[in-house]
């Protein structure tokens, strides 16, 4: 799908995605749009984007930065976000070519070696698939992805039927670094001060949110105290915290952890966007109710009884 997008730019589909996925500077978006089919696009373009180059027409499709026309990756992965970088972040292939030839502007001339420029075909950019001659074939992309997803460990731990698939879906999101912090904000060339909202302390990131924030920490401590765990550091540590214990405690413990990740998330969006006020009796209510609802997945086991079990 990733490569008729790219590959079909006139079809009014494709330009709709493309309107709606791309950033100011045409790049496919990394966190903005919380949307279902986006979380997929945006997994299989990271793990496609590393086979595709482009050959130079005119220039005017190719990104300096992001695409990968010249050497073996992308530019901005070579030298970063530099002043350069930032104040010409728009710059096309296109920008420097005069007259059908190479015109390389001197403060450039140490990132671009003139000897190492490709030839200018001339007509339309066009994409390169880089495995298997340049053709594109649907089933070794299919093949990748997957040989890919063979390396992720957390998705089986929270695609179970005992957790909602609502909280399964936000963890996965999670996960996947579907979201904007101050930290994302950062990658795509913003320059900010950034404070947590709940702690005033400390940066906004998600990393922050989750395991260090005073309140994440007082959540976790809570839990602490019922699952007598170390507090995680992240979702690995989640996962792992309960191997050796019952399979209910396992059970219990990741509707529990799941609960709360999603809980300092929305709770943190809640404070940011609406500014209403953090509570953590409340949020503690909140996924005990989730850890209840999750227990009529597991047969009827309640909070109350949880005590006993672990
Ligand atoms: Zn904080």
């Amino acid at each position: 799908m990733m490569w008729k997008i790219l590959n079909s730019e006139e079809e009014e589909w494709s330009l709709f995605i493309s309107a709606k996925f791309k950033d100011r500077n045409g790049q496919w978006t990394c966190n903005w749009k919380q949307s279902s089919i986006w979380t997929g696009l945006k997994w299989a373009w990271n793990t496609l984007k590393e086979d595709i180059r482009w050959n130079v027409g005119t220039g005017s499709k190719i990104s300096v930065w992001y695409d990968i026309w010249l050497g073996g990756c992308a530019l901005i992965e070579e030298i970063g976000l530099t002043d350069y970088v930032k104040n010409h972040i728009r710059m096309k292939v296109q920008d420097l070519i005069l007259e059908g030839n190479w015109y390389v502007p001197t403060e450039l001339q140490q990132i671009i070696s003139v000897n190492s420029l490709p030839v200018i075909r001339g007509g339309s950019d066009q994409i390169v698939w880089t495995i298997n001659d340049g053709k594109f074939y649907t089933n070794v992309a299919a093949e990748k992805i997957r040989h890919k997803e063979t390396f992720l460990t957390w998705p089986k731990y929270i695609w179970k039927n005992f957790l909602h698939p609502s909280i399964a879906s936000n963890i996965s999101e999670l996960q996947q670094e579907v979201y904007v912090d101050d930290e994302v904000m950062r990658k795509n060339g913003f320059e900010l001060a950034s404070m947590c909202c709940i702690c005033l302390e400390a940066q906004d990131t998600m990393y922050h949110i989750l395991w260090e924030c005073d309140f994440s920490v007082a959540v976790w401590n809570w839990l602490n105290g019922v699952f007598c765990f170390a507090n995680p550091k992240s979702f690995d540590e989640v996962c792992s915290a309960a191997n050796n214990k019952s399979p209910l405690v396992r059970k219990i413990w990741m509707i529990a952890a799941c609960a709360a990740m999603r809980e300092l998330w929305f709770q943190k969006n809640a404070k940011f966007f609406e500014e209403k006020k953090l509570n953590l009796n409340r949020n503690k209510c909140r996924i005990v109710q989730l850890v209840h609802e999750g227990g009529y997945r597991l047969n009827g086991v309640s909070w109350g009884n949880l005590m006993k079990l672990r």
